[in-house]
């Protein structure tokens, strides 16, 4: 089982606040894990459980060899009780009230007990309400931690007693998992993080916008004296989606070429192919940027697309060629 710190990489904020809180003995009684994800919401829970139950935790994790530790490892922790929705999908009253009755049993083993209720927002409101009395006065050292997909199913005087975790994967980890999911090529990966700002919705849409064909087709440009260059400039100017996303993928290269220049370690470059080794001065290329962004800028006026390509990858490719 992985701890909080192991998480962190996954969902920043929320682990950075937790361990926080567990450092600072600033423990709440209960918590609300929600975010759209309920597996990574009960992942999350499940791990801060075991935080919470460890008899010696380093920095706010569990430390996993710990009496405690085993049995929760070994799903037999007697103060843990994990309370998952029945074959018909929800937590009824009746099973709410089961276990209130081991509210107020003294902790057989570790010295807090936790009540993590998977899908909380399946409970009707009648075991809302069974659950809110111990909510509102929990017996010392208890603790709730609901995981839940909609905060909002949860009735109002529910949600105000949990501390509320936002269970938010990070975008880049998020991005690189939908890369992987879309078999995209490595050197387009960097481009599209680059200019959908790790935005899943943003990198769909260039996907859709071919941008995967549209880069191979510049780098066959950018060879040195690639015979077909018009060609393929002719046809990466047809239509006005893929001129600006050429002019875009072209800004990012440039860039980057300037970036290193200027001897830019390789986490300040947007993408981690050097495309162009070309032998322009920096102010050339400075002056090449410019000229991207203001043919992006005209984009909607009548413009000469394959004429305005050409103008700038020719620059380019007789630069490699030298
Ligand atoms: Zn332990």
């Amino acid at each position: 089982m992985v701890n909080l710190s192991e998480l962190q990489p996954l969902f920043p904020h929320p682990v950075d606040n937790l361990l926080r809180s567990l450092e600072q003995n600033r423990i709440q009684q209960a918590y609300l894990f929600h975010g759209p994800h309920l597996s990574d919401n009960t992942t999350l829970a499940l791990t801060y459980s075991a935080s919470l139950l460890c008899d010696s935790p380093s920095q706010g994790n569990h430390c996993g060899a710990c009496q405690n530790c085993q049995l929760l490892l070994g799903h037999k922790h007697p103060d843990f009780f994990h309370i998952l929705p029945n074959e018909k999908g929800t937590i009824t009253i009746d099973m709410v009230r089961t276990h209130m009755q081991k509210l107020f049993l003294s902790s057989a083993q570790a010295k807090r007990k936790v009540f993590l209720l998977e899908g909380a927002d399946t409970m009707n409101a009648s075991a809302q309400n069974a659950i809110l009395k111990a909510l509102e006065e929990p017996p010392a050292n208890t603790h709730f931690l609901l995981s839940i997909k909609q905060p909002r199913r949860l009735l109002i005087t529910v949600r105000s007693r949990c501390q509320s975790i936002h269970v938010n994967a990070s975008r880049a980890t998020e991005l690189k998992e939908w890369c992987t999911k879309q078999n995209l090529d490595e050197e387009v990966r960097s481009f599209i993080a680059t200019l959908s700002a790790n935005h899943i919705e943003q990198a769909e849409h260039l996907k859709e916008q071919g941008i995967e064909s549209i880069f191979q087709q510049l780098k066959e440009c950018l060879q040195p004296k690639d015979k077909n260059i018009f060609h393929t400039i002719a046809d990466l100017a047809t239509s006005r989606e893929s001129f600006v996303l050429c002019l875009s993928l072209l800004e990012v290269m440039v860039r980057d070429e300037v970036a290193r220049r200027f001897g830019a370690k390789q986490d300040a470059l947007y993408t981690e192919s050097t495309l162009i080794d070309c032998n322009l001065e920096i102010s050339s290329l400075q002056n090449l940027i410019a000229a991207l962004q203001k043919l992006r800028a005209y984009k909607n006026i009548a413009l000469n697309r394959p004429m305005a390509l050409e103008s700038v990858l020719l620059d380019l490719s007789a630069a490699q060629s030298l």
